[in-house]
């Protein structure tokens, strides 16, 4: 288990991932934060990313280009949810 930061309040997460000896990979990671919601984890195959009113989840079948897109949103919306926290415990 390794600890990490969460990228919207930087509480201290815990950054899980289960390695399937079997087949020799790690089939699943997961990434949550129960302060803000922050979340974003991989099973089979399968990412589910969540941050404020944001929510996305796709597979592998989904296109590079797509996933691409899918990321920059992700990301886009990592900012601001680190930037209205960052602005709301300013002002607490
Ligand atoms: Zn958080």
């Amino acid at each position: 288990m390794i600890e990490t930061k969460c990228p919207v309040c930087k509480k201290p997460i815990q950054h899980r991932s289960w390695y399937d000896s079997d087949v020799h990979m790690t089939v699943e990671t997961h990434e949550e934060c129960a302060g803000c919601g922050y979340e974003c984890s991989w099973s089979y195959g399968r990412y589910c990313l969540a941050v404020g009113n944001f929510l996305m989840g796709y597979g592998h079948d989904v296109s590079f280009k797509t996933q691409k897109k899918i990321w920059k949103r992700f990301k886009r919306h990592l900012r601001k949810a680190r930037r209205s926290f960052v602005r709301g415990y300013q002002v607490a």
